[in-house]
């Protein structure tokens, strides 16, 4: 595709699968993450893609951030919002800076994001944002009033900056990922991970290169009538 994607959380878990898959078709990645600089070290290591550190959930380290990607890489034609993280418990139990993190990160991520990329897209007339929203934004979860909030706010941001990009050969796609064996659904009880394979149809969880392969497909011009969409990758969890 010879394209510089950034791909946000993208060196560990789904986000690194995603960073992989986009430079085996041929663009330049660059991974953005939020904390382990030892991880992001290794994973430059082993891959040749640099690992630049800025909070997604900062509005201005997004635009410096994504200036300095183009200033080194060159102007930024895909951005994959996929840094997230969870800070689930019952709402009793839910503090407001619970609910804000999850919300500031995981929904306003992809507002910083866009803001420092979608109209340099725009005026060059091609660009592809996905934004990886979850399940748990369709369907709800218990326990997860701002996870859900925030992941279907991010269903109803796509739907919306796609009507904006659209005359303007930029895509704003969704992946609504099911269960997934990365870190995040390593730290859910294993009793509760039981229950909710027990309903997967296919019996299992995910692996993050089936969500990667999904976001390499948007990418591609294979999907280029492909706008606003939210693409169910989830193992028949949820048949939305
Ligand atoms: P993970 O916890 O393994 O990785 C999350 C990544 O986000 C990490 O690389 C981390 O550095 C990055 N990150 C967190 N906060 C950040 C910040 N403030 N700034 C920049 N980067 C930050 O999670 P994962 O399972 O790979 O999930 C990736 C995405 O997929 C998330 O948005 C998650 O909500 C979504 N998702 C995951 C599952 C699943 O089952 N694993 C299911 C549905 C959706």
């Amino acid at each position: 595709m010879g394209r510089v994607a950034i791909v946000t959380g993208g060196t560990r878990g789904i986000g690194e699968a995603i960073s992989l898959a986009l430079r085996d078709r041929g663009c330049t990645v660059v991974a953005n993450y939020g904390g382990n600089d030892e991880k992001a070290r290794i994973f430059t290591e082993a891959t040749g893609i640099a690992a630049i550190k800025w909070d997604v959930g900062d509005h201005q380290a997004c635009l410096d951030g994504c200036a300095a990607v183009a200033d080194q890489f060159g102007p930024v034609d895909i951005v994959i919002n996929n840094a997230g993280i969870t800070r689930d418990g019952v709402l009793a139990k839910m503090s407001f800076d619970d609910w804000n993190e999850v919300m500031r990160i995981n929904l306003g991520g992809c507002f910083n994001m866009a803001k420092a990329t979608f109209g340099g897209m725009r005026n060059r007339g091609w660009g592809r944002i996905v934004n990886i929203g979850s399940v748990n934004g369709q369907a709800g979860q218990y326990g997860q009033v701002n996870y859900a909030a925030a992941k279907s706010g991010i269903h109803g941001f796509t739907k919306a900056l796609a009507q904006e990009g659209a005359k303007f050969g930029v895509t704003v796609n969704a992946i609504a990922p099911g269960y997934v064996d990365t870190d995040m659904v390593a730290a859910v009880p294993a009793p509760v991970l039981e229950k909710i394979v027990a309903k997967i149809p296919v019996g299992r969880l995910g692996h993050a290169y089936e969500i990667a392969r999904a976001v390499a497909f948007l990418c591609s011009e294979n999907a280029s009538f492909m706008t606003g969409s939210t693409l169910s990758v989830n193992g028949g969890q949820h048949m939305y």
